[in-house]
């Protein structure tokens, strides 16, 4: 999608601090974080949000699902604990329009974070 910021980040037109990649998903420190530590896991070819995740391949599923565990293991906070997030649409605030799953740890974590 030419004017998705997350799409630039994916073809490197954007920078970002990676964390994680393989051949179907980035992560990346998300640009304000809410926790200690906050890494954000997008697909690499754009889809709006969960509710079109049957348009990603089952290869493409199963590699978001991991990259959740891989990044929280990176991040260093597997063992004390995290918190994966996904906001879909206007009433959770999605302010970005490609799907992407908040990985939040590294302290405790308040009930209304991502
Ligand atoms: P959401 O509100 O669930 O759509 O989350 C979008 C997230 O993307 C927010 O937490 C933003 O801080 C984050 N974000 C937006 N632009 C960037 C960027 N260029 N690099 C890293 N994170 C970003």
């Amino acid at each position: 999608m030419a004017d998705c910021i997350f799409c630039k980040i994916a073809n490197g037109e954007i920078p970002s601090t990676k964390v994680y990649e393989d051949e179907h998903v980035l992560a990346f420190r998300d640009i304000h974080p809410l926790a200690p530590k906050h890494v954000v896991i997008i697909p690499k070819r754009h889809v709006q949000n969960l509710n079109e995740i049957d348009q990603l391949t089952e290869a493409e599923q199963l590699a978001l699902l991991h990259a959740c565990k891989k990044t929280a293991a990176l991040a260093g906070i597997e063992v004390s604990g995290y918190r994966i997030a996904s906001n879909c649409g206007p009433d959770a605030d999605q302010s970005v329009q490609h799907l992407h799953f908040h990985v939040l740890g590294g302290g405790k974590l308040s009930v209304n974070m991502a």
